[in-house]
């Protein structure tokens, strides 16, 4: 079967079946295409809870696809590669959480999205990049552990007053790699165009753009901006909404590093596989810790208002 066949039964099999497809924003363009909805963590996290369907197929990482069975476990959510994960979400452990909380009582724990469903049982809130200071300025607690990112902590640490933010020591493989002379070199061959990275990146990077902010902030600023060209320090898939919503607009990537191999394991055949019931792993959480998950989710929402 070519790819235009596929995407043929594709949409064919999501009709029959009520099968919505979440991509996120660092899928492979021919994914993100098929599917019904792309966008970054909290988008797609708050849509799988309103969206009706009885099966969303979800095209991203592990803790991504368990993200949406927590906000709809009356659904079947299957991920179409069971083994695409994100290395961050594993680099701590709810035992180490655990015996912080043990140790430090007057800490609340704030969890990024990309946790385990384990770690954010054990979180007080989960904050996705693009709500992460709103919702810790919300939040009534002055010490805050933030796990496991801690560049993003650091950059939220800068954004917000009044709070004692500890960090863990995890970081994205991808984003951490960039350098910030990686900046210099590209501004030099691209003159007038601004340089808009992700809080993932290092702060000798982040103080060297002109933008700091999640997928979808990144691609709002574009949008509104006047300049002739952006630099863009996140994920290469992101350059497929960059470009479908402002083709009169130029892109470059800030860094050959910022390719997600676990965001590219999923093609084509993989969707394919997962709408047709062959292939792809169907999330099954234990009940009473997707229970406790999902109350760090629904205060990350209660508290991004
Ligand atoms: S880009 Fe980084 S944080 Fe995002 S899924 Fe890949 S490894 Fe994880």
């Amino acid at each position: 079967m070519d790819d235009r066949q596929m995407i043929q039964e594709i949409e064919k099999l999501k009709k029959e079946k009520n099968i919505k497809i979440f991509a996120h924003n660092y899928q492979n363009f021919e994914v993100q295409k098929i599917a019904d909805y792309t966008g970054d963590s909290f988008y797609l996290s708050k849509l799988a809870g309103e969206v009706e369907c009885d099966e969303i197929v979800f095209c991203g990482v592990r803790f991504m696809a368990e993200t949406a069975k927590i906000m709809c476990s009356d659904k079947k959510v299957v991920l179409p590669v069971e083994d695409a994960e994100c290395p961050m979400a594993h680099m701590v452990k709810p035992e180490e959480v655990l015996a912080f909380k043990k140790e430090h009582p007057d800490f609340k724990v704030v969890s990024y999205v990309n946790t385990t469903t384990e770690l954010k049982a054990v979180s007080d809130v989960c904050v996705t990049s693009s709500v992460a200071e709103k919702v810790i300025n919300n939040m009534d607690a002055q010490n805050i552990l933030f796990i496991p990112d801690m560049n993003l902590a650091d950059y939220i640490s800068k954004n917000v007053s009044g709070k004692n933010i500890v960090s863990w020591n995890g970081y994205c493989p991808v984003h951490d790699k960039v350098r910030k002379e990686e900046i210099f070199a590209m501004r030099k061959e691209h003159s007038g165009y601004e340089v808009l990275v992700h809080p993932e990146c290092r702060r000798e990077v982040l103080q060297e753009a002109d933008f700091v902010g999640s997928t979808s902030a990144i691609i709002n600023y574009a949008r509104n901006s006047n300049a002739p060209g952006f630099i863009i320090g996140t994920e290469t898939g992101v350059l497929h909404a960059l470009r479908a919503e402002n083709p009169e607009k130029e892109y470059e990537l800030l860094s050959a590093s910022l390719i997600c191999y676990n965001m590219k394991k999923t093609t084509l055949r993989d969707v394919y596989d997962a709408v047709s019931g062959n292939g792809g792993l169907v999330i099954e959480l234990d009940e009473e810790l997707a229970e406790k998950a999902r109350k760090s989710l629904d205060e990350m929402i209660r508290l991004s208002h």
